[in-house]
């Protein structure tokens, strides 16, 4: 979730879940014209956009145009088809969705309609065509309506899926819960680039969605599974901040380790979350990660769960 919209969310009154059109209602046209999209070549005709949500993948080429996510608002996408017309693309004909959270699927919306094909792991699929509710703890849990036929994925797929794409060969893989119930990491072999939605979070620490079937534990072993897979000059995009490498991938697993430890021995000692706040069990690594608030209220969420 983009910390912007976060901050515009709070201020709605908490006596009732704010709507997703109530969040986008709060922002002006003036605001949209002011966002904009900035593009990052990371292969012959691969690209990353980074604009108001998660991480774009474009691949562009003979085949046409795959995208790897989608955006956050559907007011955005004008602009992203113009980032995409930019490099090469003309219409996006396929669009991968990484997990089903509207900061990477809400261009579906758009794009649907238009005939674009979209592709996902099957519990996302479940997630995008029925009511949900995400709590993202800095602000009031936000209630999402299903999306219409002509925005779901058309294509599903379990644990591996493979495609054939402008030259390039595209593994699909999905591990299990990680940040939601439905993750799915795409690895561009010939490219030797991985975008990884947001199993793996490389402006801070990791939201995990335990309310939507998100796990801790979950999560280090997707990101383990992604280091095996791939090479130490891998070209790594994140579900959002900068483009990292197999090194930042790493480092963020430690990360997740050392927190899940001293979370776990909190939990162990019959810890409330309020004292496992106050231990400040990330202190370590704030330094680096920066805002500790919602993996530790849901990484204690999702280790609590379990017993
Ligand atoms: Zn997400």
């Amino acid at each position: 979730m983009k910390h912007w919209v976060l901050a515009l969310g709070a201020s709605l009154a908490t006596t009732a879940l704010p709507s997703a059109a109530q969040v986008t209602a709060q922002l002006t046209t003036e605001q949209f014209g002011k966002m904009e999209i900035k593009t990052q070549k990371v292969g012959d005709g691969l690209y990353v956009l980074f604009g108001n949500g998660g991480n774009i993948g474009v691949s562009v080429g003979a085949d046409g145009v795959l995208i790897v996510d989608d955006g956050q608002f559907p007011q955005l996408m004008p602009k992203t088809l113009e980032a995409i017309r930019a490099v090469g693309g003309h219409r996006v004909d396929l669009a991968i969705d990484t997990h089903f959270h509207v900061d990477h699927a809400d261009g579906n919306l758009v794009l649907g309609p238009t005939g674009t094909w979209f592709i996902a792991q099957a519990n996302t699929r479940e997630m995008l065509a029925k009511d949900r509710v995400v709590n993202v703890v800095v602000r009031p849990p936000t209630e999402y309506k299903p999306y219409p036929a002509s925005a779901l994925p058309v294509v599903t797929f379990t644990d591996r899926m493979q495609m054939h794409f402008n030259g390039d060969t595209l593994d699909l893989l999905h591990v299990g819960p990680a940040h939601t119930t439905g993750d799915a990491v795409v690895f561009f072999r010939d490219h030797n680039v991985v975008h990884t939605g947001d199993v793996f979070n490389n402006a801070g620490y990791p939201y995990i969605d335990t309310d939507n079937g998100g796990d801790l534990d979950g999560t280090i072993a997707f990101c383990e599974a992604i280091l095996r897979e791939i090479k130490p000059d891998t070209v790594v995009i994140p579900g959002h901040g900068p483009v990292g490498t197999y090194n930042d991938l790493k480092d963020h697993i430690a990360m997740l380790k050392g927190v899940r430890a001293k979370l776990a021995a909190l939990v162990k000692s019959g810890a409330t979350l309020e004292q496992v706040i106050a231990a400040k069990p990330t202190a370590e690594w704030d330094a680096r990660y920066g805002d500790n608030t919602r993996i530790v209220n849901r990484g204690y969420a999702s280790l609590t769960r379990k017993r």
